[in-house]
Order: structure tokens, then sequence, then C-alpha cells
């Protein structure tokens, strides 16, 4: 019923009673005290998938952990009360100083972001872009850097979140329009 998330949570934020358990199945905290609930609801974030002449796509590279050092897509968190196609357009021109002009929903991909000893549950939305002047990439934010690969070229191993990789995989297959 519980899980090791709980060391985080040990008291309840009402009655702090040190018995504020976690039931994963049930995704939320519960007070056996005093019946208080607190839901760890997942984080929406969105990803970008931007594409050079070449067909080639545009990776990132992560300044921080998790993952440091390796390849991303851009994208970051939606924030409170803001939609899904605001937070591609702000966060393309945080992390590389890129107009978006047109974008289209692809997928949906759930992440597990593992930050400050705890897991973070994540459901990332992916957008096909288009930009209005590549030549303007200047990186930025959580940005390290930028490469654009060919998907039928680039290595999985390097890519360092699970649902990155899941897009890519589906985004390579050769039946799919986008490829
Ligand atoms: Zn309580």
């Amino acid at each position: 019923m519980t899980d090791s998330y709980n060391k985080y949570f040990d008291f309840c934020p009402q009655c702090g009673i040190e018995q504020f358990l976690f039931y994963r199945g049930r995704k939320y905290f519960k007070c056996c005290d005093c019946g208080y609930e607190f839901y760890f609801n997942m984080a929406a974030s969105v990803v970008a998938i931007i594409r050079n002449d070449k067909n080639e796509v545009l990776f990132t590279i992560r300044r921080h952990d998790p993952a440091k050092g390796m390849l991303d897509l851009p994208g970051g968190f939606v924030d409170p009360g803001e939609t899904a196609e605001a937070a591609i357009v702000r966060e393309i021109k945080e992390e590389l100083n890129l107009d978006v002009c047109e974008y289209r929903y692809i997928m949906s991909s759930p992440n597990e972001y593992p930050y400050g000893g705890f897991n973070y549950h994540t459901l990332d939305l992916v957008f096909e872009c288009t930009v209005s002047d590549q030549e303007n990439i200047a990186v930025a934010d959580d940005v390290s850097g930028y490469r654009f690969i060919n998907l039928r070229e680039v290595n999985a191993d390097e890519i360092g979140l699970e649902s990155i990789r899941n897009i890519i995989a589906y985004l390579s297959e050769p039946e799919k329009p986008e490829q």
C-alpha cells in the first residue's frame, strides 16, 4: 500500500501526526489519524519536434540533472493556468530563442522525472513545430547545446529520459507520415 516515497512526507500537514502514508495505487497521501488527503497529481509538460530542411530533428543537450549532458528534445513544464499551446511557444523561445509560428499536436508520452529525491510523474505532450527562422538559435535556460540528427541515425542510449526515447521510437516507425 505504501512505498519508499513516503519517507519524504512523514507528517500530516493538517494535524502533524507521523502517520501520513502514500497510497501509490490510489495516487494520494492520506493521514491515518485525521483522514486528510493530499493528491500527488501528474504534471503536464510539452515537447517540440523541430526539423531542418534536411528533415533532421533538433535535439537539445541537457544542462542539468537528471541526465545532464545527454540528448533531449526542447520543451518543459506547463505552468499553472497556462495552456499547452502557450507553453510550447514560451519554452521554445526561452530555450532556443526561436519563434514558433505553427504547431500540430502529435502524441503524449508518460514519464517519471527524478528531482530532489522524488519521482515526479509527468505527461509529455508532443507538438510538431515550425519556427520562423532557425538561424536565430541561441541556447539558454536548462539547455547547454543542440544538434540536428536524422531520426534513423539517433542513438537511443544518448537520450536521457525514457519518455523522449519512446517519442523518438514512435516517430521513427517507417509507416508514420512524420518520417
Ligand atoms: Zn492528520
